[in-house]
């Protein structure tokens, strides 16, 4: 699917919310939230739940909740916090209210948790890890109950009392929802619903000794919070029957429901938090940030716009059928943003010496060009001819090979926005590399062509002379395999792109460059789309490739 496809992307959730809305089924309300887990950055995936919650609640005029589903202290911190706000926000998205975390309510969800063992609804089991794991069944086979299951409500509470006030070690015994161990659904089979975890956590510091399981804490955060809406990613599916026995065992002050749609998962990369870790903790790329990560500030820093990762969203819609999105639509959604949006400049990146032997030493002549072809109100920039010149590297052939659109010995071609040189002696050095090139220019081809003249092509250059030193960092592709974790006997690192960063110094940028700030977008001309690396100062400028001007994977997949 392309962004030409006339037909808009389905969103199954806003069918059902206009079917809610007609039906007033929530009083005519639409609350989502987006409930990270604080153990990682966020990624591509993230946007697309992001985009989903957020946008839902823009388009239905609702709200949208942040909330961090914060109840595994050994694996998250604030660090990840921080950057989650700074994501989200720079998507573009404003939650309603304060932040939230589900450790806001853990003394009402623990006061949940000793409601249901009033009830005769839950029990503190001592079977261990592996017992219970024997006893839960399979698939195929019913579970067996616990011997723990039929203590008493009393012997219940003083067991959790005990969990609670710490004198339980870890791991000895969990507080369990008595359901039905028989049930075909295994998330029924007895949930755990709280375990004992002697940990500091950054938000309660150690105030508790008990953690609510994901299960247990969601549906009843959502409840407390008013959503109506609760979309989450298909894996949650089986567990949304236990989501509603626990709404519908507990005196929740609302009726939130639960929808799950197809995660987003593209080619040549992963999304998975655990390996996204593994990728930063073992130095395989520079930090979460690493603009070949997927992460949101990995693509952030690579140069991607907060509108194109939100049209991307769009473009995918939302499904529950799952299906590998191709990174190729997620470079085009970058590259039509910059392609409209981001000024031209000239960069050369492999500079190889030009003198103009008939422009004189000393001089200089400067060229206004537009900063966008096709975009007048985006202004002009300067660029300076001279008698030093560094062109492309690439851009010259001793003999021209067939439909030679560049430079080559004894012919000529157009310097973007300035004159046609000729190319009248190549100097080599004592390896026999090309290190300089003597040309003429011709004074009568400034700024076009005459009548009936014929130069080979147009390439860009810059003035050796006043040009800004800068380093290129091209970026490509994470992955040489469009399913690296397909191989199941190998490891996704394995498929590491060794060519997914290739540093370039001695570049020399157009003038006008000297004072651009961190995150700004250029087009250089012939070579992609760019921007200034968060690091990069005056002193030290930095350029990242986003994206290559046209999509140069397709080619070499076709062979
Ligand atoms: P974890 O294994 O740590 O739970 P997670 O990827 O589910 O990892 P969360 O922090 O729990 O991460 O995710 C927050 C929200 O983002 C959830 O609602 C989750 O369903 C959604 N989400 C995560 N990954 C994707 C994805 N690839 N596509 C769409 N939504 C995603
Ligand atoms: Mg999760």
């Amino acid at each position: 699917m392309t962004k030409q496809d006339s037909v808009k992307p389905t969103n199954f959730i806003h069918q059902i919310i206009e079917q809610d809305l007609e039906n007033n089924v929530h009083g005519g309300q639409v609350i989502t939230r987006f409930p990270p887990e604080p153990n990682g950055y966020l990624h591509i995936g993230h946007a697309k739940s992001i985009c989903l919650n957020f946008g839902t609640a823009l388009k239905y005029g609702g709200q949208c909740h942040l909330r961090f589903d914060d109840t595994n202290p050994e694996k998250e911190s604030q660090e990840y916090i921080d950057s989650i706000v700074n994501d989200v926000r720079w998507l573009g998205f404003q939650w309603a209210g304060d932040i939230r975390y589900t450790s806001d309510y853990f003394q009402q969800l623990y006061d949940w948790a000793v409601f249901l063992i009033k009830e005769g609804k839950a029990y503190v089991d001592d079977l261990n890890a592996e017992q219970m794991r024997e006893y839960r069944g399979t698939l195929t086979e019913p579970g067996k109950n616990s011997p723990y299951r039929e203590r008493s409500v009393e012997e219940n509470l003083a067991l959790f009392e005990q969990m609670k006030e710490g004198t339980r070690p870890e791991g000895s015994c969990v507080l369990r929802a008595k359901i039905d161990m028989a049930s075909p659904n295994i998330n029924l089979r007895d949930p755990v619903i709280y375990r004992i975890r002697h940990a500091h956590h950054h938000q309660s510091g150690d105030d508790w000794k008990v953690y609510p399981s994901y299960d247990f804490a969601h549906g009843q955060s959502d409840a407390i919070e008013q959503i109506t809406h609760s979309i989450c990613t298909l894996e949650f599916e089986d567990h949304r029957p236990l989501y509603e026995w626990l709404i519908n065992n507990l005196p929740v002050p609302s009726q939130p429901k639960q929808y799950e749609f197809s995660r987003l998962e593209l080619n040549y990369t992963i999304t998975s938090k655990r390996k996204l870790k593994q990728l930063v903790d073992e130095k395989h790329v520079d930090g979460w940030n690493d603009p070949r990560m997927p992460t949101i500030s990995g693509l952030r820093r690579r140069g991607y716009t907060p509108a194109s990762i939100r049209n991307f969203c769009d473009m995918i819609g939302v499904t529950r059928s799952n299906g590998i999105v191709d990174m190729a639509m997620l470079e085009s959604a970058i590259r039509d943003d910059l392609d409209a949006n981001a000024p031209r400049a000239m960069c050369v990146t492999r500079p190889l010496k030009v003198t103009i032997t008939n422009f004189a030493e000393g001089e200089e002549e400067w060229f206004e060009l537009p900063a966008h072809p096709k975009n007048d109100s985006m202004g002009s920039r300067r660029v300076s001819f001279g008698r030093n010149l560094l062109i492309e590297q690439e851009d010259f052939e001793e003999v021209a090979p067939r439909k030679w659109k560049r430079l080559a010995a004894g012919e000529a071609v157009r310097l973007r926005g300035a004159y046609v040189i000729r190319c009248e002696e190549v100097i080599k050095n004592d390896a026999g590399e090309i290190i300089e090139l003597k040309c003429t220019y011709d004074p009568a081809t400034k700024g076009v062509n005459p009548e009936g003249y014929k130069a080979n092509g147009v390439i860009h250059w810059v003035n050796a002379d006043n040009s800004v030193p800068c380093e290129v960092r091209l970026y490509d592709r994470l992955f040489t395999e469009a399913n690296p974790e397909g191989d199941k006997s190998r490891s996704f690192l394995d498929f590491i792109n060794p060519e997914s960063l290739v540093v370039l110094t001695g570049c020399r940028a157009e003038p006008g460059l000297v004072d651009v700030k961190p995150e700004q977008n250029f087009q250089f001309e012939r070579m992609g789309y760019f921007c200034v690396d968060q690091n990069s100062t005056p002193e030290n400028l930095i350029f990242n490739r986003t994206v290559t001007l046209r999509d140069s994977w397709a080619k070499i997949q076709k062979g």
